[in-house]
Protein backbone atom coordinates (compact mmCIF):
# COMPACT_ATOMS: atom_id res chain seq x y z
CA UNK A 1 0.00 0.00 0.00
CA UNK A 2 1.18 3.69 -0.81
CA UNK A 3 1.97 5.72 2.11
CA UNK A 4 0.07 8.52 3.57
CA UNK A 5 2.86 11.92 3.63
CA UNK A 6 1.32 13.58 6.29
CA UNK A 7 2.93 16.80 7.55
CA UNK A 8 2.76 17.69 11.29
CA UNK A 9 3.19 21.06 12.18
CA UNK A 10 4.97 22.81 15.38
CA UNK A 11 6.01 19.53 16.89
CA UNK A 12 7.46 18.59 20.29
CA UNK A 13 9.97 15.46 21.18
CA UNK A 14 6.58 14.45 22.69
CA UNK A 15 4.92 14.34 19.42
CA UNK A 16 7.60 12.90 17.57
CA UNK A 17 7.75 10.18 20.03
CA UNK A 18 4.07 9.22 20.67
CA UNK A 19 3.02 9.56 16.82
CA UNK A 20 5.85 7.51 15.49
CA UNK A 21 5.18 4.39 18.39
CA UNK A 22 1.48 5.49 17.07
CA UNK A 23 2.41 5.17 13.29
CA UNK A 24 4.44 1.98 13.68
CA UNK A 25 1.87 -0.47 12.17
CA UNK A 26 0.07 2.54 9.28
CA UNK A 27 0.69 3.22 6.02
CA UNK A 28 1.71 6.55 7.57
CA UNK A 29 4.59 8.39 5.91
CA UNK A 30 5.29 11.92 9.38
CA UNK A 31 7.09 14.72 8.61
CA UNK A 32 7.73 16.63 11.35
CA UNK A 33 8.46 19.78 11.05
CA UNK A 34 9.23 22.16 14.84
CA UNK A 35 7.58 25.60 12.79
CA UNK A 36 4.25 26.73 13.26
CA UNK A 37 2.38 26.18 9.95
CA UNK A 38 0.98 29.72 9.15
CA UNK A 39 0.28 30.99 5.43
CA UNK A 40 3.86 31.95 4.51
CA UNK A 41 5.39 28.64 5.00
CA UNK A 42 2.41 26.58 4.15
CA UNK A 43 4.42 25.59 1.01
CA UNK A 44 6.28 23.24 3.33
CA UNK A 45 3.38 20.74 2.81
CA UNK A 46 3.89 19.86 -1.07
CA UNK A 47 3.47 16.75 -1.61
CA UNK A 48 1.61 16.13 1.83
CA UNK A 49 -2.56 14.60 2.17
CA UNK A 50 -2.57 15.96 5.30
CA UNK A 51 -1.21 18.22 7.51
CA UNK A 52 -1.48 17.60 11.45
CA UNK A 53 -1.39 20.92 13.30
CA UNK A 54 -2.08 22.10 16.70
CA UNK A 55 -3.64 24.62 19.10
CA UNK A 56 -1.03 27.89 17.69
CA UNK A 57 -0.47 26.85 13.85
CA UNK A 58 -2.36 29.61 12.57
CA UNK A 59 -5.45 28.03 9.71
CA UNK A 60 -6.29 31.32 8.16
CA UNK A 61 -8.18 31.36 4.68
CA UNK A 62 -5.03 32.19 3.31
CA UNK A 63 -3.02 29.42 5.03
CA UNK A 64 -5.93 27.17 4.03
CA UNK A 65 -5.54 28.71 0.51
CA UNK A 66 -2.19 27.33 -0.15
CA UNK A 67 -2.40 23.92 1.30
CA UNK A 68 -6.15 23.52 -1.43
CA UNK A 69 -3.59 24.26 -3.91
CA UNK A 70 -1.20 22.11 -3.17
CA UNK A 71 -3.53 19.32 -2.90
CA UNK A 72 -3.46 19.13 0.55
CA UNK A 73 -6.97 17.15 1.27
CA UNK A 74 -7.46 16.95 5.56
CA UNK A 75 -6.80 19.28 7.96
CA UNK A 76 -6.12 17.06 11.45
CA UNK A 77 -6.14 19.30 14.10
CA UNK A 78 -4.54 16.84 17.03
CA UNK A 79 -6.36 19.31 19.84
CA UNK A 80 -9.98 19.47 20.90
CA UNK A 81 -10.07 23.58 20.63
CA UNK A 82 -10.70 24.55 16.89
CA UNK A 83 -10.81 28.36 17.28
CA UNK A 84 -7.01 28.80 15.29
CA UNK A 85 -8.71 27.27 11.91
CA UNK A 86 -11.25 29.10 9.88
CA UNK A 87 -14.02 26.42 9.70
CA UNK A 88 -15.93 28.39 6.59
CA UNK A 89 -12.74 28.91 4.40
CA UNK A 90 -11.96 25.07 5.00
CA UNK A 91 -15.92 24.47 3.62
CA UNK A 92 -15.47 26.74 1.00
CA UNK A 93 -12.17 25.09 -0.41
CA UNK A 94 -13.63 21.68 0.14
CA UNK A 95 -10.90 21.05 2.80
CA UNK A 96 -12.26 18.11 5.43
CA UNK A 97 -11.24 19.15 9.23
CA UNK A 98 -11.48 16.66 12.11
CA UNK A 99 -9.96 17.08 15.18
CA UNK A 100 -9.46 15.21 18.47
CA UNK A 101 -12.73 15.96 20.90
CA UNK A 102 -11.40 14.19 23.71
CA UNK A 103 -8.22 12.65 24.73
CA UNK A 104 -8.22 12.78 27.82
CA UNK A 105 -10.84 15.05 29.87
CA UNK A 106 -9.29 13.80 33.12
CA UNK A 107 -5.62 15.20 32.40
CA UNK A 108 -6.96 18.62 31.61
CA UNK A 109 -9.31 18.73 34.65
CA UNK A 110 -7.00 17.32 36.95
CA UNK A 111 -4.04 19.70 36.25
CA UNK A 112 -6.64 22.50 36.71
CA UNK A 113 -7.27 21.38 40.51
CA UNK A 114 -3.67 20.83 40.65
CA UNK A 115 -3.03 24.35 39.70
CA UNK A 116 -6.07 25.64 42.22
CA UNK A 117 -4.00 23.31 44.98
CA UNK A 118 -0.59 24.52 44.24
CA UNK A 119 -1.80 27.93 44.81
CA UNK A 120 -3.76 28.18 47.74
CA UNK A 121 -1.62 25.81 49.72
CA UNK A 122 1.49 28.26 47.76
CA UNK A 123 3.91 25.00 47.10
CA UNK A 124 5.59 27.07 44.18
CA UNK A 125 7.06 29.32 47.00
CA UNK A 126 7.20 27.00 49.58
CA UNK A 127 9.60 24.74 46.96
CA UNK A 128 11.74 27.55 46.38
CA UNK A 129 12.03 28.58 49.80
CA UNK A 130 13.05 24.64 51.24
CA UNK A 131 15.69 24.31 48.14
CA UNK A 132 17.16 27.74 49.75
CA UNK A 133 17.18 25.85 53.17
CA UNK A 134 14.42 28.50 54.13
CA UNK A 135 11.97 26.36 56.36
CA UNK A 136 10.31 29.01 57.76
CA UNK A 137 6.03 29.41 56.74
CA UNK A 138 5.58 33.13 57.10
CA UNK A 139 2.83 33.98 54.34
CA UNK A 140 2.54 30.48 53.45
CA UNK A 141 -1.49 29.61 55.02
CA UNK A 142 -3.97 28.63 52.36
CA UNK A 143 -7.53 27.71 53.09
CA UNK A 144 -9.33 24.36 53.04
CA UNK A 145 -10.99 23.30 49.98
CA UNK A 146 -13.77 21.32 51.83
CA UNK A 147 -16.75 23.59 52.11
CA UNK A 148 -15.78 26.49 50.04
CA UNK A 149 -18.29 27.30 47.14
CA UNK A 150 -16.48 26.45 43.61
CA UNK A 151 -17.95 27.75 40.57
CA UNK A 152 -17.10 25.76 37.48
CA UNK A 153 -18.50 27.82 33.92
CA UNK A 154 -19.09 25.46 31.47
CA UNK A 155 -19.86 21.09 32.19
CA UNK A 156 -18.88 19.55 28.96
CA UNK A 157 -16.67 16.96 29.11
CA UNK A 158 -13.52 18.68 31.14
CA UNK A 159 -15.57 20.73 33.67
CA UNK A 160 -17.89 17.72 34.66
CA UNK A 161 -14.67 15.52 35.76
CA UNK A 162 -13.07 19.21 37.70
CA UNK A 163 -16.73 19.27 39.28
CA UNK A 164 -16.68 16.10 40.24
CA UNK A 165 -13.20 16.18 42.05
CA UNK A 166 -13.85 19.41 43.70
CA UNK A 167 -17.28 17.37 45.49
CA UNK A 168 -14.75 15.22 46.44
CA UNK A 169 -12.62 17.56 48.64
CA UNK A 170 -16.42 18.45 49.95
CA UNK A 171 -16.95 21.87 47.98
CA UNK A 172 -20.11 22.83 47.02
CA UNK A 173 -19.66 23.11 43.64
CA UNK A 174 -22.43 25.66 41.31
CA UNK A 175 -21.93 25.58 37.78
CA UNK A 176 -22.99 27.45 34.36
CA UNK A 177 -23.52 25.95 31.27
CA UNK A 178 -25.88 27.15 28.36
CA UNK A 179 -26.70 23.51 27.79
CA UNK A 180 -27.24 22.38 31.44
CA UNK A 181 -26.74 18.56 32.01
CA UNK A 182 -29.62 18.31 34.62
CA UNK A 183 -29.25 14.34 35.41
CA UNK A 184 -25.47 14.43 35.60
CA UNK A 185 -26.02 17.65 38.12
CA UNK A 186 -28.27 15.58 40.03
CA UNK A 187 -26.42 13.16 40.59
CA UNK A 188 -23.19 14.80 41.36
CA UNK A 189 -25.10 17.53 43.96
CA UNK A 190 -23.59 20.31 41.31
CA UNK A 191 -26.23 22.87 40.81
CA UNK A 192 -26.39 25.24 37.85
CA UNK A 193 -27.24 28.75 38.63
CA UNK A 194 -26.74 32.22 36.35
CA UNK A 195 -23.79 33.67 35.83
CA UNK A 196 -24.18 36.33 37.51
CA UNK A 197 -24.77 34.36 40.66
CA UNK A 198 -22.07 31.95 40.04
CA UNK A 199 -19.63 35.00 39.88
CA UNK A 200 -20.72 36.54 43.38
CA UNK A 201 -21.16 33.07 45.20
CA UNK A 202 -17.68 31.42 44.14
CA UNK A 203 -14.78 31.25 46.44
CA UNK A 204 -12.37 29.56 43.50
CA UNK A 205 -13.70 29.68 39.57
CA UNK A 206 -12.96 27.45 36.94
CA UNK A 207 -13.28 28.18 33.29
CA UNK A 208 -13.91 24.67 31.10
CA UNK A 209 -15.73 26.15 28.06
CA UNK A 210 -14.53 27.43 24.40
CA UNK A 211 -13.19 30.20 22.93
CA UNK A 212 -16.01 31.55 20.44
CA UNK A 213 -16.74 34.77 19.88
CA UNK A 214 -19.56 35.41 22.77
CA UNK A 215 -16.99 33.82 25.29
CA UNK A 216 -14.07 36.09 24.08
CA UNK A 217 -12.90 38.28 27.59
CA UNK A 218 -15.75 36.40 29.71
CA UNK A 219 -13.52 37.35 32.37
CA UNK A 220 -13.09 41.03 32.04
CA UNK A 221 -13.38 44.20 34.71
CA UNK A 222 -16.77 43.98 34.53
CA UNK A 223 -17.30 40.46 35.47
CA UNK A 224 -14.62 40.43 38.23
CA UNK A 225 -16.27 43.24 39.71
CA UNK A 226 -19.10 40.61 40.09
CA UNK A 227 -16.97 38.50 42.22
CA UNK A 228 -16.50 37.93 45.68
CA UNK A 229 -13.15 39.66 46.82
CA UNK A 230 -10.49 37.00 47.17
CA UNK A 231 -11.41 34.66 45.03
CA UNK A 232 -9.35 32.67 43.51
CA UNK A 233 -9.31 32.56 39.25
CA UNK A 234 -8.20 28.83 37.48
CA UNK A 235 -7.88 28.87 33.55
CA UNK A 236 -7.11 25.58 31.77
CA UNK A 237 -9.40 26.71 28.72
CA UNK A 238 -8.20 28.85 25.89
CA UNK A 239 -6.22 32.23 27.12
CA UNK A 240 -8.60 34.94 25.16
CA UNK A 241 -11.55 34.16 27.79
CA UNK A 242 -9.89 36.31 30.19
CA UNK A 243 -9.14 39.93 30.01
CA UNK A 244 -5.19 39.65 31.20
CA UNK A 245 -5.09 43.68 32.25
CA UNK A 246 -8.03 42.95 34.21
CA UNK A 247 -6.74 40.49 36.16
CA UNK A 248 -3.39 43.06 36.39
CA UNK A 249 -5.79 45.38 37.96
CA UNK A 250 -7.61 42.96 40.46
CA UNK A 251 -4.59 41.82 42.06
CA UNK A 252 -3.16 44.90 42.21
CA UNK A 253 -6.29 45.66 44.20
CA UNK A 254 -6.44 42.48 45.71
CA UNK A 255 -9.92 41.69 44.41
CA UNK A 256 -8.41 38.48 43.19
CA UNK A 257 -6.91 36.47 46.16
CA UNK A 258 -4.94 34.36 43.21
CA UNK A 259 -5.16 33.83 39.58
CA UNK A 260 -3.84 29.95 38.09
CA UNK A 261 -3.42 29.65 34.41
CA UNK A 262 -2.55 27.26 32.01
CA UNK A 263 -3.15 29.40 28.74
CA UNK A 264 -2.53 33.30 28.29
CA UNK A 265 -3.99 35.14 25.60
CA UNK A 266 -0.79 35.98 23.62
CA UNK A 267 0.67 32.72 24.69
CA UNK A 268 1.56 32.03 20.22
CA UNK A 269 5.35 31.67 20.12
CA UNK A 270 5.80 32.27 23.74
CA UNK A 271 4.36 28.89 25.16
CA UNK A 272 5.81 25.88 24.53
CA UNK A 273 9.17 27.60 23.86
CA UNK A 274 12.48 28.01 26.08
CA UNK A 275 12.81 31.68 25.83
CA UNK A 276 15.15 31.37 29.06
CA UNK A 277 18.18 33.14 27.35
CA UNK A 278 16.07 35.72 25.65
CA UNK A 279 14.36 38.74 26.88
CA UNK A 280 10.69 38.42 27.76
CA UNK A 281 8.86 41.03 25.04
CA UNK A 282 5.43 40.64 26.70
CA UNK A 283 5.53 43.06 29.28
CA UNK A 284 1.70 41.52 30.39
CA UNK A 285 3.04 38.37 30.79
CA UNK A 286 5.65 39.69 32.37
CA UNK A 287 4.19 41.27 35.01
CA UNK A 288 1.71 38.51 35.99
CA UNK A 289 4.80 36.21 37.07
CA UNK A 290 5.87 38.80 38.92
CA UNK A 291 3.00 38.04 42.12
CA UNK A 292 3.29 35.49 44.31
CA UNK A 293 -0.11 34.44 43.86
CA UNK A 294 -0.23 33.95 39.99
CA UNK A 295 1.02 30.55 39.21
CA UNK A 296 1.22 29.95 35.12
CA UNK A 297 2.21 26.74 33.47
CA UNK A 298 3.06 26.49 29.37
CA UNK A 299 -0.29 25.04 28.29
CA UNK A 300 0.62 21.65 29.65
CA UNK A 301 -2.67 20.51 31.22
CA UNK A 302 -2.83 17.75 28.13
CA UNK A 303 0.12 16.70 28.74
CA UNK A 304 0.06 13.21 30.34
CA UNK A 305 0.98 9.78 28.90
CA UNK A 306 -2.64 8.69 28.52
CA UNK A 307 -3.78 12.17 26.71
CA UNK A 308 -0.51 11.73 24.35
CA UNK A 309 -1.36 8.26 23.66
CA UNK A 310 -5.11 9.00 22.84
CA UNK A 311 -4.26 11.98 20.60
CA UNK A 312 -2.02 10.16 18.31
CA UNK A 313 -4.10 6.94 18.19
CA UNK A 314 -7.29 9.15 17.39
CA UNK A 315 -5.65 11.10 14.84
CA UNK A 316 -4.25 8.60 12.85
CA UNK A 317 -7.32 6.36 12.83
CA UNK A 318 -8.78 9.65 11.08
CA UNK A 319 -6.42 9.80 8.72
CA UNK A 320 -6.22 6.20 7.83
CA UNK A 321 -9.94 6.27 7.81
CA UNK A 322 -9.75 9.24 5.11
CA UNK A 323 -7.08 7.95 3.23
CA UNK A 324 -9.23 4.43 2.36
CA UNK A 325 -12.51 6.88 1.46
CA UNK A 326 -14.15 5.15 4.79
CA UNK A 327 -16.70 7.02 7.07
CA UNK A 328 -14.94 9.18 9.59
CA UNK A 329 -16.28 8.70 13.16
CA UNK A 330 -18.94 11.90 13.18
CA UNK A 331 -17.89 13.57 16.57
CA UNK A 332 -14.41 14.19 15.12
CA UNK A 333 -15.37 16.01 11.91
CA UNK A 334 -15.78 19.84 12.17
CA UNK A 335 -16.03 20.01 8.29
P1 LIG B 1 -16.75 20.47 25.76
O1 LIG B 1 -17.16 20.88 24.38
O2 LIG B 1 -16.97 19.05 26.18
O3 LIG B 1 -17.50 21.40 26.82
C1 LIG B 1 -17.58 22.79 26.72
C2 LIG B 1 -18.81 23.23 27.48
O4 LIG B 1 -18.82 24.65 27.51
C3 LIG B 1 -20.13 22.76 26.84
O5 LIG B 1 -20.93 22.10 27.79
C4 LIG B 1 -20.77 24.06 26.37
O6 LIG B 1 -22.19 24.04 26.44
C5 LIG B 1 -20.18 25.04 27.38
N1 LIG B 1 -20.28 26.44 26.98
C6 LIG B 1 -20.31 26.98 25.75
N2 LIG B 1 -20.46 28.31 25.83
C7 LIG B 1 -20.52 28.61 27.15
C8 LIG B 1 -20.69 29.82 27.88
N3 LIG B 1 -20.81 31.00 27.26
N4 LIG B 1 -20.69 29.76 29.22
C9 LIG B 1 -20.58 28.58 29.87
N5 LIG B 1 -20.43 27.40 29.23
C10 LIG B 1 -20.39 27.42 27.89
O7 LIG B 1 -15.24 20.91 25.91
P2 LIG B 1 -14.12 20.30 26.87
O8 LIG B 1 -13.48 19.13 26.21
O9 LIG B 1 -14.69 20.15 28.23
O10 LIG B 1 -13.06 21.49 26.85
C11 LIG B 1 -13.26 22.70 27.56
C12 LIG B 1 -12.15 23.67 27.23
O11 LIG B 1 -10.88 23.13 27.58
C13 LIG B 1 -12.04 24.06 25.75
O12 LIG B 1 -11.87 25.46 25.67
C14 LIG B 1 -10.76 23.44 25.28
O13 LIG B 1 -10.18 24.18 24.25
C15 LIG B 1 -9.93 23.48 26.58
N6 LIG B 1 -8.83 22.51 26.60
C16 LIG B 1 -7.63 22.90 27.13
C17 LIG B 1 -6.58 22.00 27.18
C18 LIG B 1 -5.23 22.36 27.76
O14 LIG B 1 -4.26 21.62 27.56
N7 LIG B 1 -5.12 23.45 28.52
C19 LIG B 1 -6.75 20.71 26.67
C20 LIG B 1 -8.01 20.34 26.15
C21 LIG B 1 -9.04 21.25 26.12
Amino acid sequence: MQAVPIAFYDTKPYDREYFTRGAAETAVELRFHEFRLDASNAASASGSRAVCVFVNDRLDRECLKVLAGLGVELIALRCAGFNNADLEAARELGLAVVRVPAYSPHAVAEHAVTLLMALNRKIHRAFNRVRELNFSLGGLVGFDLHGKTVGIVGTGKIGRIAAQIFRGFGCEVVAYDPFPMDEWAASNQVRYVALDELLGKSDMISLHLPLTPETFHLIDAASIARMKPGVYLVNTSRGKLVDSAAVIHALKTRHLGGVALDVYEEEEGVFFEDHSATALQDDVLSRLLTFPNVLITSHQAFLTHEALTAIAAVTLDSIGRFSEGLEPVAERVLV
